[in-house]
């Protein structure tokens, strides 16, 4: 299953789920109880929301051992994890807002775990009771700025420097699919969720050995080589097989 939020018309936002070409509204709350009305909206007369407002945005450094390389630094020992703000999250179609602090913004395409369960402690072996579903995101990132200020809170943490979604899949593998990233075309990123030095299980053991997960949660899993910069104008499309593609505008 594939849930969204969206928007018709004017009105206010609210949660569905998708099916084909076609969303239907969800009563109640997609974490706990809900109820699915028949999906007999068109997908065109909507507009596609981010599929969660998150609580904490957590995000793992480095976990490809060829993205680390191009930085020329090594794979860490133990997750090496940071947070996005929330205040950061926009979603499909949205634009990318290049800061005038920075010279060199950069994607990075990302698997996203939703949590739909509180936790704490969880093992790598029940991490999977804890994950509601998966999503697309972008770890856009403030190349300059990561480099200079030393910890990331600046270069991670600009407004609309979290696109994610278009949905969240309740029944994706993360084991092995493959995650591209094109910019106005131009192929940049390709890997495989298979070559993750930690896998999605022991990520969330690890976060949550540190703090409590909530639902609607997100850890962000990581990038594939071949980063590169973002220009005003530009198109950037993340693709993960299996799960869809996410499309954001880049402007100044
Ligand atoms: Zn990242």
């Amino acid at each position: 299953m594939r849930f969204i939020r969206f928007q018709f018309k004017d009105q206010p936002a609210r949660q569905g789920w998708i099916l084909d070409d076609k969303i239907g509204e969800v009563e109640g709350d997609f974490f706990g109880e809900y109820r699915r009305l028949k999906a007999e909206i068109p997908l065109e007369d909507v507009r596609l929301l981010a599929p969660v407002l998150p609580g904490k945005i957590i995000c793992v450094g480095r976990n490809y051992a060829d993205h680390a390389k191009e930085h020329g630094v090594e794979v860490p020992k133990v997750p090496l994890i940071f947070m996005k703000p929330p205040s950061s999250v926009i979603g499909p179609g949205d634009a990318v807002v290049l800061p005038h602090q920075s010279q060199q913004v950069e994607h990075e395409a990302e698997l996203v775990a939703v949590i739909g369960k509180r936790g704490r402690n969880i093992t790598a072996e029940a991490a999977r009771d804890y994950i509601f579903g998966y999503t697309i995101g972008n770890d856009i990132t403030a190349r300059d700025l990561q480099k200079t200020d030393g910890q990331w809170t600046r270069a991670k943490g600009f407004d609309t420097f979290c696109p994610f979604g278009p949905w969240i899949d309740t029944e994706f593998d993360p084991s092995d699919a493959l995650i591209t990233c094109r910019v106005s075309g131009q192929p940049r990123q390709m890997g495989s969720t298979r070559d993750m030095v930690f896998s999605v299980g022991t990520l969330v053991a690890f976060v949550s050995s540190v703090m409590t997960l909530e639902p609607g949660d997100l850890i962000f899993t990581g990038t594939p080589a071949g980063v590169g910069p973002l220009l005003d104008g530009d198109e950037v499309i993340v693709e993960i097989e299996g799960l869809g593609t996410l499309k954001n505008p880049v402007k100044k």
